[in-house]
């Protein structure tokens, strides 16, 4: 990012010298991620955000196509897919969202029964931000393609922690945010399957293939390859040490708090993920408690925080509402150490039991 800073700022698209280097950045960025990902140049589009890519992905494949047109997504997507599916409701056409099991899982046979003759489009994702639950996506991916539907996965969370072979995971369209694998903020990018149509979602020059105008950020474009490098290459050493890290914390926490839930624990998780339920605590002031010692938790979506929302995730799980108002999420980082993890154990039964306790009366 620096070295693409330090050269100037210039326009990828312009065609001098200076212009030519930086397209030069942008190109090699690109190529790089698509072959982290398995995916050739042009499968590669850049864009503002993992909202942005998944924007894209949902209104782009659908308004592309005759209707009557339908729509199948999860009940747990993040808002930007959720939001997204909304506007083409507005817009006139049919979505159906698929519940999931009590432990956050869309079973295939639900979504293969939810397609229909004009289904043009299914979007699952492959790991939920709030509980970390990993979808089946290969063979829900599998089942769209032989019903003749495209299949999108919102990946966002997923780099760092699973394997992202697009080939493999046999998904036509896939987002990716920057920041969630430690590049830049403001930075995503949507994998676009060869041959899948797109409309565009904004209108101007034709940057991106004619997919998406805009002059592209290319120093955070720079810094989001770098990052997705450093990641996949650090993968399979870091995902089972957080692994453990995050089993000790859950651990932990069962023999220390009573009356507690780890949400989306009877399904395959991210590392870094843990989802608790305090029953008779609220999730705001758990996580007041835990930042005034110094602890950063997310209750809710943390892309929302600011003002708490009530979890639509937890309510697709059918959780009892002494479930669904205590909940908070740890999420472990490359770095968390087994210090940090013994640090929050010391403090969280104190804090939950302080919050549990009913107010003296006056
Ligand atoms: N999808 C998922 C699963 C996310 O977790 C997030 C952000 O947290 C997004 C999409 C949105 O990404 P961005 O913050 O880049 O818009």
């Amino acid at each position: 990012m620096r070295a693409a800073l330090d050269d100037g700022g210039f326009n990828p698209s312009s065609l001098h010298a200076e212009g030519r280097r930086a397209r030069s950045v942008l190109d090699g960025a690109r190529d790089r991620i698509a072959g982290l990902l398995g995916a050739t140049r042009t499968e590669i589009t850049f864009t503002a955000s993992g909202t942005e890519a998944d924007n894209q992905a949902l209104l782009g494949a659908v308004r592309v196509r005759e209707r009557p047109a339908h729509i199948v997504a999860s009940a747990i997507e993040h808002d930007a897919v959720l939001a997204a599916l909304e506007q083409l409701r507005a817009d006139g056409y049919e979505t159906t969202l698929l519940p999931v099991s009590r432990d956050g899982l869309v079973a295939v046979e639900d979504f293969e029964a939810a397609l229909r003759p004009e289904t043009v489009l299914a979007s699952v994702m492959y790991a939920n931000n709030e509980i970390g639950t990993v979808q089946p996506v290969v063979e829900l991916a599998r089942v769209a393609r032989a019903h003749g539907v495209l299949f999108h996965t919102d990946a966002v969370q997923a780099p760092g922690w699973l394997p992202l072979a697009v080939g493999e995971l046999g998904v036509d369209l896939l987002s990716l945010s920057a920041h969630k694998f430690g590049g830049p903020k403001g930075v995503g990018c949507l994998y676009v399957r060869r041959g899948v149509a797109l409309a565009p979602i904004f209108h101007g020059g034709g940057q991106e293939f004619g997919r998406r105008p805009g002059t592209e950020n290319v120093v955070g474009i720079a810094g989001m390859a770098r990052a997705l490098e450093l990641a996949e290459a650090e993968r399979p050493r870091r995902s089972p040490l957080i692994a453990v890290l995050r089993d000790r914390l859950e651990a932990g926490i069962r023999s220390s708090v009573p009356e507690v839930r780890i949400n989306g624990a009877g399904a395959p998780r991210l590392a870094n993920n843990l989802n608790v339920s305090f029953a008779g605590a609220e999730s705001e002031a758990l996580l007041i408690g835990l930042d005034l010692a110094g602890i950063a938790v997310s209750a809710g979506s943390a892309c929302t925080s600011g003002a708490l929302e009530p979890s639509h995730v937890l309510a697709a799980l059918g959780l009892e509402p002494r479930w669904r108002a205590g909940a908070i999420r740890f999420s472990l980082g490359r770095a968390t150490t087994a210090v940090e993890i013994d640090g929050v154990l010391s403090v969280l039964p104190g804090v939950v039991a302080r919050l549990r306790a009913p107010a003296p009366a006056a």
